[in-house]
């Protein structure tokens, strides 16, 4: 299954020039950008443009606050790159920073060396959803992300050689026809649903247009589910799901040679790149194991949490019996 591949990294950059004689101007609203879904050389996820940074500037006490605005649900990693005449920065650029969803937060400041001398500074910023921060647990084991019964193939692994590269080294694609409830293989928060789009095909044209769900987890990884059917997710942003919970539809959709289900589980390695991290998974005969191409993989039973039994109601049954006697 064809799933990758963007030669060119999507990369947003901004640029902002500008010579002041003194900290009564502040910046506008700088940033604003164009971007796929997972930033650096993804095509899984596709792609709608839009914002998912926002970055302020604010005179304070003779500082420029640089005020960083997370416009997404889910962790975004940003770099930024600076370059100053006459001004010192709060922390080393380049500066990498992981910014919670949907906060504002501070990023760094800048101040002048010399208060009556003219300043300037611009900058480039590159971003990309996922935390910089998570450590993935490794003794989490994932369910296949399907129904408890089915069987699907595994058509392209890790390491895959047709896709499964660079940040998705550690991608996994089933063969399923289009329409297959997708089921969470771990619990998280939705911190994207797409399903928009209605193309897909064997061309990188279709690159943008995959639909997905991503689900951040409680370590800071995200897991995406890409490919999914037109009109076909069950969950929006902001859902909590529980392993096994229904998430959407298979599809084929974005730029993919079949239906299949394209899954893996990443983090952000900088503003720039993100990095795929292996998994284990359980299956119906397996209680842990990584899954390799060209294998069918049988979902066992969801293991459900046993619900205590309600207590008794007060003195109804205090006293009564005796275990051991
Ligand atoms: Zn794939």
């Amino acid at each position: 299954m064809i799933c990758k591949t963007p030669l060119r990294k999507p990369r947003h950059h901004l640029r902002c020039v500008q010579l002041l004689l003194s900290w009564r101007h502040s910046w506008q609203p700088l940033l604003a950008a164009l971007f796929c879904t997972l930033g650096t050389g993804s095509s899984h996820a596709s792609p709608e443009p839009g914002k998912m940074l926002k970055v302020t500037t604010r005179d304070e006490g003779g500082f420029l606050h640089f005020y960083v605005q997370n416009l997404e649900a889910a962790d975004v990693t940003a770099t930024f790159s600076m370059q100053m005449t006459n001004l010192e920065g709060s922390t080393k650029f380049p500066y990498t920073a992981t910014f919670p969803g949907n906060q504002t937060v501070e990023a760094f400041k800048l101040a002048p060396i010399k208060r009556d001398a003219p300043w300037d500074y611009s900058y480039t910023d590159a971003f990309t959803i996922g935390s910089v921060t998570a450590i993935h647990d490794d003794t989490e084991v994932y369910a296949l992300p399907y129904a408890p019964g089915a069987a699907f193939r595994v058509t392209q692994g890790y390491h895959g050689s047709f896709s499964h590269t660079g940040p998705d080294e550690y991608a996994i694609d089933w063969k399923m026809p289009v329409g297959t409830p997708v089921h969470a293989a771990r619990a998280g928060v939705v911190v994207k649903s797409k399903d928009d789009s209605d193309v897909g095909g064997p061309d990188r044209k279709y690159e943008r247009c995959a639909n997905c769900i991503l689900v951040q987890h409680s370590d800071g990884t995200i897991g995406i589910y890409a490919h999914l059917k037109n009109g076909g997710n069950k969950v929006k942003v902001g859902d909590k799901v529980a392993v096994g919970d229904l998430l959407g539809l298979s599809g084929n959709t974005g730029f993919t040679s079949g239906p299949h289900l394209h899954f893996s589980v990443f983090k952000a390695q900088s503003g720039r790149e993100r990095v795929s991290l292996p998994v284990k998974f359980r299956t119906a005969d397996n209680a842990g194991l990584i899954i390799v191409s060209g294998q069918s993989y049988k979902a066992g039973a969801i293991e459900v949490q046993q619900v205590k039994a309600e207590p008794p109601l007060a003195g109804s049954t205090t006293g009564k019996g005796r275990i051991g006697s």
